[in-house]
């Protein structure tokens, strides 16, 4: 048995270090494609559902990688926050956002605001609401044009310092929105003392309503807890027209998904936009 005990024990370390090396490897990679500039951003319209007007983009990340291809956020994002490098990464998709946005208002194209997802630990580097107004400054895009899509989670952590610069940014006019709402676990008492603007129904919530399976309840709460509180409020992961009805008739404000549209490179939008009104 005792053999048998050091035998595991060797294969264990030897999967630990087969992923520590892979992870240190992934690392240079992060940070050489940071240098190569290897990331590109994908825009998701969100639906205003009574107009059918695009009322605003979600920027998603994405890293085209030279020789593994396209490389989706879930694959890298987590190894970018354990490591830091996040904050690098962040401030890239910020500025590019921002500058894109500035120029598409600049040719006429009337879109709503550009949403960017942050992670909690770039939100809680010393200096975020500097690269935030960087970001603005830089590339002349007005505040109220400018989401940010913060996570439950972060509510939870350093209160005051996170109220504080949540205050701040608020107040410079940009929006605040929580993402995935509904599956942090968190008690909602936040609601009332940070500045939100907007809440996003995470799609596990969504999934089923229109359909016999699912009655919505939970859905329609967090409308009526946003409506309440004189907030907004959009549904993630619309991908049936049932879906869409159902949210139309609850009265949510806007939809996001791929029964509307799919994330889309620049250039896809871009044709979109200039094609036959879709929406
Ligand atoms: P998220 O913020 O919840 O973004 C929504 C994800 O759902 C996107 O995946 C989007 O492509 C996908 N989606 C959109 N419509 C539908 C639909 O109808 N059905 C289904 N099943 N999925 C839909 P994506 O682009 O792979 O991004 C995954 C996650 O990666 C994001 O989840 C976000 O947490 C993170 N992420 C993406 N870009 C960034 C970024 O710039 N910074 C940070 N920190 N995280 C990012
Ligand atoms: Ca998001
Ligand atoms: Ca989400
Ligand atoms: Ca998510």
């Amino acid at each position: 048995a005792k053999s048998e005990g050091k035998n595991r024990y060797k294969i264990y370390t030897a999967q630990m270090s087969e992923r520590t090396v892979d992870a240190l490897l992934m690392e240079n990679d992060l940070r050489r494609a940071l240098e190569q500039d290897e990331f590109i951003l994908f825009y998701q319209p969100q639906v205003h559902l009574r107009t059918g007007k695009i009322i605003g983009l979600e920027a998603l990340i994405r890293w085209q990688h030279k020789t593994k291809g396209v490389i989706s956020p879930l694959d890298f994002i987590p190894l970018a926050e354990e490591t830091g490098l996040i904050e690098e990464v962040g401030a890239w998709v910020l500025a590019h956002a921002c500058e894109r946005f500035h120029h598409w208002l600049k040719q006429g194209l009337s879109l709503g605001k550009v949403a960017v997802n942050l992670s909690a630990r770039q939100f809680r580097q010393a200096h975020f609401a500097e690269t935030v107004v960087e970001a603005l400054n830089k590339s002349k895009l007005p505040p109220q044009y400018l989401e940010l899509e913060i996570t439950e989670s972060l509510t939870m952590q350093d209160t005051d310092e996170v109220l504080q610069t949540l205050g701040y940014l608020n107040k410079l006019g940009l929006s605040i929105a929580i993402d995935d709402f509904g599956t942090g676990y968190s008690s909602l008492s936040y609601l009332k003392k940070f500045p939100v603007n907007k809440l996003k129904i995470d799609r596990t919530f969504i999934h089923d309503v229109g359909s016999e399976l699912d009655d919505g309840a939970i859905a329609k709460s967090i409308i009526d807890l946003a409506h309440n509180m004189s907030m907004l409020v959009v549904a993630e992961g619309v991908e049936r027209l049932g879906q869409s009805r159902w949210l139309y008739d609850q009265g949510c404000d806007q939809v996001q998904g791929y029964y509307f549209c799919k994330p889309l490179s620049e250039n896809e939008l871009l044709k979109l936009l200039y094609s036959e009104k879709v929406f």
